[in-house]
């Protein structure tokens, strides 16, 4: 017997920030410019360590099954879902904002219903590794871990930096898992940076309108020597998959000081130091990986919100690279068998289209890449959407307008521009078949194996070609 689909009600938050379910309108989901109800493959129960925020001057829009049109809640505010690590959001949430909405600060924003006593969020579980669950640690826990490491190493700047700063300030997971001699730790070393992200989250310009960032730059540059204590410190402790992250949320791109890393992971390697090192990076400089690669680099992270040049360019506002600069390092580190992910910064109905799904399968797949790290783009969503379109904020409402005044469920909630998020995924496995899905940095020992092709030997597959094998 197949189970009945699940169909969540709006969920509102009245003026004093108590959240209840509306007990008419249903939950509607917004894929940039497209409204909907959730797809039912992509709903998911509210996993735990997530958060639900309250969007100010934002009123929630539900679906009025009756009439099968949108109705406005007033007098509420709309809600979000922050979903824990792991998750990819598939959809934002609908509303309508008020002129003098103030901007949403730098989070992910995802769709959220109620049903059968519980909370649905569009999205999915895109990896199962546990390293940033951390319900059954207490805080106390990482303080007291936090302060003895700080006693056995008092002279390192790096050490005192990711427990005072990154533990204690911005509660960074990484750096907590450091604290707590596990999984992955965080090897912050750049005040500098070559791109302006529209979401950088460690600094943003004097006249932007996102007026706070989560976390600050380092304010210092470690020495090699402090760096590759770090990692034999964390080495010592996490002996069974040490994996070491350049690139972090409290700094700048590390490509910056690419001799430094180089010279840090030489010691570390020329010592006997085990383990992955991976570099999180905008992967600007390509004249870098070479070097990086002959010291003992494992694997490097690229991030990016689009393999199209155009929205690449508008989100990261590069100073002194260009696209292409991306992509030369990505082959340069497929050349020097180094592991290659795209940090994907997902926003539903702007990643998951055709195009970017071409864009995309031509970048992996030329290029050598081997996985795809399924990331939220934290951003206020309407805000990114217009940028990035160039759609104006009341183009957005008149398009809202339009569609409330003339469509009904039958004939409008079907059609959006974005594939869905899971479509997406499996037609780009479909494309390129050798990719590893998932969320974090895998441990790949010193040296990985690489599976993906090498660089210009693979070609763009037929689709058609695709789908008469899928059907025999
Ligand atoms: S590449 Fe990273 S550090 Fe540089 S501006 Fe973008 S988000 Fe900030």
């Amino acid at each position: 017997m197949s189970k009945a689909p699940i169909t969540p009600h709006l969920l509102v938050a009245d003026p004093s920030g108590d959240i209840y379910d509306h007990p008419d309108l249903l939950m509607l989901c917004r894929r940039g410019n497209q409204w909907g109800v959730p797809r039912p493959d992509e709903l998911i129960p509210l996993p735990p360590e997530s958060e639900l925020f309250l969007l100010p001057k934002r009123r929630p829009c539900g679906l009025n099954p009756e009439t099968g049109e949108i109705e406005i809640v007033e007098d509420s505010l709309a809600v979000a879902a922050f979903l824990a690590p792991a998750h990819t959001i598939s959809a934002h949430p609908a509303y309508m904002q008020e002129d003098d909405a103030p901007l949403l600060p730098l989070f992910a924003y995802g769709a959220v219903g109620f049903a059968n006593e519980m909370f649905y969020v569009c999205a999915q579980l895109v990896d199962h590794d546990q390293r940033q669950r951390f319900r059954q640690i207490s805080r106390e826990k990482i303080a007291k871990k936090a302060r003895q490491l700080q006693k056995n190493y008092p002279k390192n700047r790096l050490v005192a930096h990711i427990l005072n700063n990154c533990v204690a300030r911005y509660d960074c997971p990484a750096a907590r898992n450091f604290a707590l001699g596990r999984f992955e730790a965080p090897l912050p070393t750049s005040q500098a940076c070559n791109a302006h992200c529209l979401g950088c989250i460690s600094l943003q310009e004097k006249d932007s309108p996102i007026k706070t960032t989560p976390q600050c730059r380092i304010s210092f540059t470690p020495t090699a020597a402090e760096i590759c204590e770090v990692m034999t410190i964390h080495a010592g402790r996490e002996t069974k998959q040490p994996i070491f992250s350049f690139g972090q949320g409290c700094e700048g791109d590390p490509l910056m000081n690419a001799d430094l890393l180089a010279s840090a992971i030489e010691q570390y390697r020329q010592q006997g130091g085990h383990g992955t090192i991976n570099c999180n990076t905008n992967a600007s400089k390509p004249n870098a990986i070479p070097k990086l690669a002959k010291a003992g680099l494992s694997s490097m992270r690229v991030s990016m919100n689009s393999a199209q040049e155009k929205l690449y360019t508008r989100y990261y506002r590069c100073q002194s690279y260009a696209f292409h600069d991306v992509r030369e390092s990505i082959r340069l580190a497929r050349s020097e068998n180094i592991f290659v992910s795209i940090n994907l910064l997902f926003f539903p109905g702007l990643t998951d289209t055709e195009e970017e799904l071409e864009a995309l399968a031509n970048l992996v797949g030329k290029n050598g890449v081997s996985m795809i790290q399924w990331r939220n783009l934290n951003v206020d969503p309407v805000w990114y959407y217009h940028i990035m379109t160039d759609l104006s904020l009341d183009e957005h409402q008149t398009n809202f307008s339009k569609y409330n005044d003339s469509m009904k469920l039958s004939d409008s909630i079907v059609s959006t521009s974005g594939m869905g998020l899971s479509t997406f995924m499996q037609r780009l496995k479909k494309l390129c078949p050798w990719l590893i899905y998932g969320y974090f940095n895998p441990y790949l020992g010193d040296h990985p194996k690489l599976t993906a092709p090498k660089v210009d030997t693979w070609s763009m597959p037929d689709w058609n070609k695709i789908l008469t094998d899928d059907i025999k």
